[in-house]
């Protein structure tokens, strides 16, 4: 077989000198290898048994007739090999963790270790799975939750059998006297020592986490720590809190609604909240975050991904930059100017009005004049031209568009034009009138009224700070989020919650649990309304600014406004003053009425909420004389009888209260799953689930319950994610007959399908939309070049998959409001830059993590004992990132250093309130990195002989099994030019480790076998470079050093398409005997998470999970991304 593409490739390879030029410049990745050894793959077994690895294979099957290694559990030693078998246990332990709770409730054990519960999982990732599975279950005992399928199945097989058998075979002992060895100490025979026998019986009683536990021990081990010192009581240690710099907790009396509470409730309570002036000063006064944040003019990029790249923050005053001296003349948005053209050659001078002011990019000093395009009637359209607007045009008349462009100051020729907008009152002279806007509909020219559009913000009644030149200014991006008691829980659970965000900060930093500062807890049975007051006033106080000083003790200026409010889909609507979805209509961003709820040409320019239309109607709602007639017109526009509380700060409500994209998506997918499995017959679902179980999923994904019966218990984030591949599977197996024939008649007439076989593609292609149009929304990137536009290509995709939603499910899909939203959604993105900006799923997490806290309170008075909490929590962050104390000259700096010593390290790295922040620059792991930024490596689950020699590897390097390879890597990338010696090798199931990428910019890697990589290759003209996992080995070299490497075989373009489903290219798999390019790869060309996904192209010859080897055609999986 040629492969054409492979042997430009091999000519091009080596190790990303761009991403680590420090390391292997000049390596060939994927060099051709001399064929003067043929691979035989000769398998030799266990010829240089090291002790520790027999310790731990022993400890892993303990079953097996061994003694525990006396040595390793009374020294205190922990190879790096039993560590990775601790943690890979605890990893998968979080059911045994929440049955450790459960328990923990039962026993009404009082003061347990809250700590734990924020180290019960090991990644941010698992964390939030947990959460979501918890809001499913409402807490209820779901040990074992995941065997439930299996259970159910097996109840079938019985019940299905005829007779009753009483017959029955033992499968394993278990427990019972084990062939144990006994100990001689002073805990003999039993336990090596008294200390371990302690803690075994403590651990036993009280049911301790695998991380509270290893957080225990890492502490009374420390060389520092002394156990006279520490109180008896927990009560003592609890009050320890009082001396550290805590924010201000302020209450103010709410309201609480009777109806809503069991009746001896009190109707008046306290509400507590914290102060966005706090939060702000103590930002000011943490050195770990200040220096982050982004305080400057909106920047006009190619690649938008932060909330400075979005429309609000270049056109608002409140966060951007609005006015500009240009030759001493003053120019400010919403002014008018004759420009020359940047965008068309030659001599071409416009009209526009100023929208804001840009920059090219980040701290650049270069100023650019955002600005909106004025059409004269020569440049109109012809379908808009017309006599009357010829007439017009010779009266001064031109046409505002809806273009924007961002022109260099220089291009200013005239200073200012005089532009009449019709709307207002008409100056005494003008040189140009505007009454019409020119913009597209259904990819047509339209023409609309000029009060259709909503106004600059620098038009709202804002006064111009005056305060001292000098000062630096501070612009803050607030943006609150809001989240409703929700629908799950025990009343005790039923806790709202109003957090905020930092727009300000960079989107890695905000997608950080800890960077959701919270505002308050709203008690059961209080108003939003009421509960925020506290945070209204501080926000006005923030607009009109004010003076506060900086960690160096300079004075700057602070203002700043509500850039964005955050909701679930009825939330939201109530943020912005709309009814909610129930009602005849109501979407929050334009009149759609209940019957064009479905039309996709209806024109939501025409028809948007404009604030100054608005206002109309609730100055008429409030003039109404009756509360019947209020409450006409309020339901005539979908209005709330009153504004929300919030437009008492400066905003927008129609454009600031995006709707949400998560659970829009979600809740459609969701609707698809129904629709299409209600389609299906059992045989359909029989063979639909087999084909699901096998199918090869992206190895990080956790598994799911069966699609069909449990789909129930899904959460948002599995719903997203089965969509992804649910094209591959239904396309796998899923043929005619496995749908109801009434579907495949309906579907078969709406289609004027000629037979019946062609109906499951169009039910598939419909996934495909769904899966294209969910990747279309979750991308973390938007990309905006002349032939090349994200916003447009998301339009795209959101309108076919809501042309053929309507089209195969047209009863279902009509009139949801979700479906109309997806309308919006292209405009909500270009406000805010992405819409993975404007998502709450991250948001959601945040909230749940304080729900699940409420299990360790004594639930008498939850929003302040978890806003306390809360506080404790963000006050040792703030003095673990260095912060001020404003009460002390001096501060000792234990606490940073605290951060940095190697020993506590873990008690703090996977703690969501520290992660990610603190990792020491010393290895930390007893892996060896090669490179600095390559840390704390670990790898997990060891392979046994039988597994590796399935795989055709071997324990030992030889000429057949990688000795070449690892000889090359060691000279190229290690500097090592000596013989290799030890022969001996290891090989793992997946391997952990942190890359340093930037100055405090630190990423969490997790590889496993079996999973796909997207490697960097230089001079690969930015084509990336894709390998499948198939072991990772680790070598110890002669000077003892554990090296961690990769075994991988790399994919190729082949030059074919998925033709048949997707249109996504098709790569070719490097055999294992193929030596083409080097199979072995130090660990160090994976410098980020993977995110690809290939899945098989299945022939006839596939089946029951095992795919066809003869075919290696994979494809690539383009629906796959990162659900933030
Ligand atoms: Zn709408
Ligand atoms: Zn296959």
């Amino acid at each position: 077989m040629v492969k054409i593409t492979r042997k430009t490739l091999t000519q091009k390879a080596s190790l990303r000198q761009a991403v680590r030029s420090n390391i292997g410049k000049s390596i060939n990745l994927r060099k051709i290898i001399p064929h003067n050894e043929k691979s035989n793959l000769a398998l030799h077994s266990n010829s240089n048994m090291s002790n520790f690895s027999e310790y731990n294979i022993q400890n892993i099957i303990p079953n097996e007739n061994s003694s525990i290694n006396r040595d390793s559990l009374s020294r205190n030693n922990n190879s790096f090999l039993s560590q990775s078998i601790n943690n890979n246990k605890s990893e998968h332990n979080i059911n045994n963790n929440d049955q450790e709770k459960y328990f923990q409730e039962l026993n009404g054990y009082e003061n347990r270790n809250i700590i734990q519960e924020e180290n019960a999982s090991t990644s941010e990732n698992e964390e939030r799975d947990y959460y979501f599975q918890e809001l499913i279950d409402d807490e209820s005992n779901d040990i074992g939750n995941n065997d439930q399928e299996n259970y159910n199945q097996r109840l079938d097989e019985y019940e299905d059998s005829d007779e009753e058998d009483i017959s029955f075979i033992f499968k394993n002992k278990y427990d019972g006297f084990q062939n144990a060895s006994f100990y001689h100490g002073e805990a003999k025979p039993y336990f090596p020592n008294k200390s371990v026998m302690l803690m075994f019986i403590w651990y036993t009683k009280y049911m301790i986490g695998t991380h509270a536990y290893q957080d225990l021990v890492k502490i009374l081990q420390h060389p520092d720590f002394c156990a006279s010192d520490l109180p008896q009581s927990i009560t003592t240690l609890k009050q320890m809190r009082h001396n550290l710099p805590l924010m201000t907790l302020n209450s103010h009396n709410v309201k609480i609604n009777p109806m809503d509470t069991p009746s001896t409730s009190v109707s008046v309570k306290e509400g507590y909240t914290f102060s966005i002036l706090d939060y702000i000063q103590r930002i000011l006064n943490n050195p770990s975050i200040f220096p982050k944040l982004y305080f400057g003019p909106g920047v006009k990029t190619l690649e938008k991904f932060e909330l400075w790249h979005g429309q609000v923050w270049k056109e608002s005053p409140l966060f951007g930059e609005t006015s500009h001296m240009i030759k001493n003349e003053f120019y400010q948005a919403g002014d008018f100017i004759l420009y020359n053209s940047q965008e068309e050659a030659g001599d071409n001078q416009r009209l526009g009005q100023i929208n804001g002011i840009v920059i090219p990019k980040e701290n650049s000093f270069e100023k650019l004049l955002y600005v909106q395009k004025i059409m004269y009637y020569s440049d109109l359209p012809g379908n808009v031209k017309s006599s009357d607007r010829y007439i017009q045009s010779k009266n001064k008349a031109v046409w505002l568009t809806e273009n924007r462009e961002a022109i260099n100051v220089d291009c200013v020729v005239v200073h200012h034009v005089k532009v009449w907008l019709e709307n207002l009152p008409e100056p005494e002279n003008y040189d140009y009138r505007i009454g019409e806007i020119l913009y597209i509909h259904n990819n047509r020219s339209k023409i609309r009224q000029i009060h259709q559009q909503h106004q600059l913000p620098n038009q709202h009644n804002f006064q111009r700070l005056s305060f001292p030149l000098n000062l630096q200014h501070l612009k803050f991006f607030i943006d609150l989020y809001y989240d409703d008691f929700g629908a799950f829980g025990k009343s005790y659970h039923k806790l709202g919650g109003i957090y905020i965000q930092f727009g300000n900060m960079p989107l890695s930093m905000r997608q950080r649990l800890k960077n959701h500062f919270l505002i308050g807890l709203i008690p059961f049975g209080a108003k939003f309304a009421d509960f925020i007051k506290p945070f209204i006033q501080q926000m006005q106080i923030l607009q009109n600014g004010i003076i506060m000083t900086n960690y160096n003790g300079d004075k700057v200026i602070i203002s700043g406004g509500l850039g964005m409010c955050t909701a679930d889909l009825p939330q939201g609507n109530d943020l912005a003053g709309i009814r909610r979805h129930n009602a005849d209509h109501g979407c929050r961003t334009c009149e759609v009425t209940q019957e064009d709820l479905n039309n996709t040409y209806f024109d939501i320019q025409l028809n948007g909420r404009y604030c100054h239309i608005m206002d109309c109607y609730y100055k008429e709602i409030k003039q109404a004389s009756t509360k019947s007639a209020k409450e006409n017109i309020a339901k005539q526009h979908e209005l709330c009888l009153k504004k929300n509380i919030l437009d008492n700060l400066i905003r927008n409500p129609y454009i600031q209260v995006p709707q949400d994209p998560y659970h829009c998506l979600a809740g459609l997918v969701r609707r698809l799953f129904d629709e299409t499995f209600k389609s299906m017959n059992d045989e359909g679902h029989k063979i639909f689930v087999k084909i699901w179980r096998e199918f090869e999923m992206p190895s990080s994904w956790n598994r799911l319950q069966n699609p069909i019966t449990h789909r129930d218990s899904y959460w948002m984030n599995d719903s997203l994610r089965l969509t992804m591949i649910m094209p591959y599977i239904l396309a796998r197996a899923i043929n005619y007959k496995h749908y109801k024939t009434e579907i495949v008649n309906r579907v078969k007439d709406e289609y004027s399908l000629s037979n019946r076989t062609q109906v499951p593609s169009i039910i598939v292609d419909c996934w495909v939309k769904m899966a294209k149009a969910c990747k279309a929304v979750f991308k973390s990137t938007y990309i905006v070049v002349d032939e090349y536009n994200d916003y447009i290509l998301l339009k795209k995709r959101l309108e076919q998959v809501t042309e053929a939603l309507l089209k195969v499910f047209r009863e279902t899909f009509s009139n949801l409001p979700n479906l109309h939203a997806l309308r919006h959604l292209p405009e909500i993105a270009r406000n805010f830059g992405t819409l993975v900006n404007t998502s709450v799923s991250l948001k959601e997490a945040v909230h749940g993590l304080y729900k699940r806290t409420v299990l360790h309170t004594n639930k008498k008075d939850l929003s302040m004992d978890l806003s306390k909490r809360d506080n404790t929590l963000q006050t040792l962050r703030y003095l673990l990132d260095g912060g001020l104390d404003t009460r002390y000259d001096e501060i000792n700096n234990f606490f940073t250093n605290f951060a940095y010593d190697t020993i506590l390290h873990k008690l703090l790295d996977d703690w969501y309130i520290t992660e990610n922040g603190y990792i020491t620059t010393k290895n930390n792991s007893e892996i060896f990195s090669i490179h600095p930024d390559f840390q704390n490596i670990r790898v997990y689950g060891l392979w046994k002989q039988f597994k590796i020699q399935e795989q055709g590897l071997s324990t030992t390097l030889s000429t057949e099994n990688l000795l070449t390879e690892i000889t090359k890597i060691y000279k190229d990338v290690y500097k090592n030019f000596s013989a290799i010696i030890q022969r001996r090798v290891n090989y793992y199931d997946s391997i952990q480790f942190t890359v340093h990428l930037e100055s405090d910019v630190y990423v969490n890697i997790t590889l496993r076998v079996g999973e796909a990589i997207d490697v960097e290759v230089a001079d690969s003209h930015g084509e990336q470079s894709y390998a499948l996992i198939r072991a990772i080995m680790i070598h110890q070299d002669d000077s003892g050093n554990n090296n961690p490497f990769l075994l991988i075989d790399w994919f190729y373009r082949n030059g074919n398409v998925d033709s048949v489903l997707t249109g996504f290219p098709i790569y070719g798999l490097q055999r294992r005997d193929d030596d083409s390019w080097y199979h072995l790869q130090p660990l160090t060309i994976v410098d980020r998470q993977p995110r690809v996904h290939f899945v098989h192209k299945c022939t006839n010859l596939c089946s029951e999970g095992f795919h066809d080897k003869d075919n290696e055609e994979y494809i690539l999986n383009e629906f796959y991304y990162t659900i933030v």
